[in-house]
């Protein structure tokens, strides 16, 4: 059997929020895009790249979801609708405009169907929130990610999410420098190519 392990693909997780990580399985720019979530294995690979799985839950869920492949493609439909749904959201809290009143009521649907398996669980000292003990649940990896665009919402942090400045990028991620000014999703990515861009520019300029 085939181990998750075996040329797994590597997300980039540069977003600094899980919802934004998960908005950014879309590559590329939202007009050419490069999907990276081809299949329900890449879910669960990312959900344990993003810290939301261990790595028995995610063999475990891949198993579930091998043995049921037909709820594993709607799950896997649901996470990307969502997806786009929280990125459509936060592209227009950029732009300063409302959000979609289809995209709120979307995003409470999903809110509404994680939150009945949220959980206080004993934890060393005290107690945590956590989710039910649900490891066959085709949609727990979407849970977490779905709270965390609502707990930014309210937050009173949505300010700080910034859309890359890359040519066909729109990758999210949380500005945190003082004065805003984070451009690139990706310094190593995105900010080295605008920066041999513009050395190849300068160049041209004077022969
Ligand atoms: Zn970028």
């Amino acid at each position: 059997m085939a181990q998750l392990a075996d040329q797994e693909k590597v997300f980039e997780l540069t977003g600094g929020r899980l919802c934004l990580d998960f908005a950014n399985t879309l590559g590329g720019s939202r007009v050419s895009p490069k999907e990276y979530l081809t299949s329900y294995r890449d879910l669960v690979i990312w959900g344990r790249q993003a810290g939301v799985l261990s790595g028995p839950e995610a063999e475990h869920l891949a198993e579930a979801a091998r043995r049921r492949p037909a709820d594993a493609a709607k799950a896997l439909a649901a996470a990307v609708g969502l997806r786009e749904t929280i990125f459509k959201i936060f592209a227009a809290v950029i732009a300063g405009r409302d959000p979609e009143q289809a995209d709120l009521s979307a995003l409470g649907a999903g809110l509404s169907q994680a939150m009945v398996h949220l959980r206080v669980l004993p934890r060393a000292g005290g107690y945590a929130w956590g989710w039910a003990d649900d490891r066959e649940h085709l949609h727990r990896v979407i849970w977490p990610v779905v709270r965390s665009a609502a707990e930014l919402l309210v937050s009173g942090e949505a300010f700080r999410v910034g859309r890359c400045a890359g040519e066909g990028c729109d990758g999210l991620f949380m500005d945190t420098s003082h004065n805003r000014s984070r451009r690139w999703c990706d310094m190593r990515s995105c900010g080295n190519r605008a920066k041999a861009r513009r050395h190849h520019a300068r160049k041209k300029e004077r022969p």
